[in-house]
């Protein structure tokens, strides 16, 4: 899952952005609003949390922009208590959920949790991905296979991966799409990154086990068969 976070204070999202690595999420920050309505543009996120109050654009004009271009990404909205008819306006420009300032982590991963869950409709439980015989569930960092009852750990980079791939099911995905969302645009990462780490989800799957296997589709990239 790829998260956006577009918030200005500088030590309270360092903080956000490693408790939300920690849950397995590949986070992206801005700093400013317009850089945050650029990284949203893209449309490679599964959500957003945006603050109101931010430098050179506030969060409601990144909101409104976002969804006249028709972007449905789940918007979480950051307010203060003092800008509680921000919220409102917020929730009126197509927000999905908002959170006051301060709030616990575990209420934000909650949050966050419902949001993309209503965004994807192919996981066969709400908090499960799965494809053939192999599941992963969120939050954890377990890769299981369904029928033979085993299990093993992915770390950072092979969850996300393996995560992206779960979540296309059968279909084809391309190297560029791979290394644009785990990697990132703004990266070094080359196709050799890609085959390695799909080189170890493959021990890792004949580890367990799994009937499932990832596929080299030539020329086009990998998918799950
Ligand atoms: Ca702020």
């Amino acid at each position: 899952m790829r998260i956006l976070l577009v918030e200005d204070e500088q030590g309270f999202a360092e903080a956000l952005c490693s408790s939300l690595k920690a849950e397995h999420y590949i986070v992206d920050h801005a700093a400013d609003g317009e850089e945050g309505l650029d990284y949203a543009l893209s449309d490679v996120y599964d959500a957003i949390i945006l603050d109101i109050m931010l430098p050179k654009m506030s969060g409601l004009e990144i909101l409104k922009e976002l969804r006249r271009q028709d972007i449905h990404v789940p918007v979480l909205m950051l307010t203060a208590k003092s800008e509680i008819n921000d919220k409102v306006t917020g929730l009126d420009l197509g927000a999905d959920d908002y959170l006051t300032k301060p709030f616990h982590r575990e209420e934000l991963f909650a949050r966050l949790r419902a949001l993309t869950r209503r965004q994807s409709t192919d996981s066969e439980t709400p908090t499960e991905v799965a494809f053939g015989d192999i599941y992963m569930r969120q939050g954890g960092n377990e890769l299981y296979c369904r029928t033979k009852g085993t299990s093993i750990a992915l770390n950072g980079k092979e969850y996300q991966l393996m995560e992206y791939l779960l979540r296309n099911g059968g279909q084809i995905i391309s190297r560029e799409q791979i290394i644009e969302k785990i990697w990132g645009y703004d990266t070094d990462a080359e196709y050799n990154n890609v085959e390695v780490y799909i080189s170890f989800l493959r021990k890792k799957l004949s580890f367990i086990k799994a009937e499932t296997q990832i596929q080299t589709v030539r020329k086009l990239g990998y998918k799950l068969v």
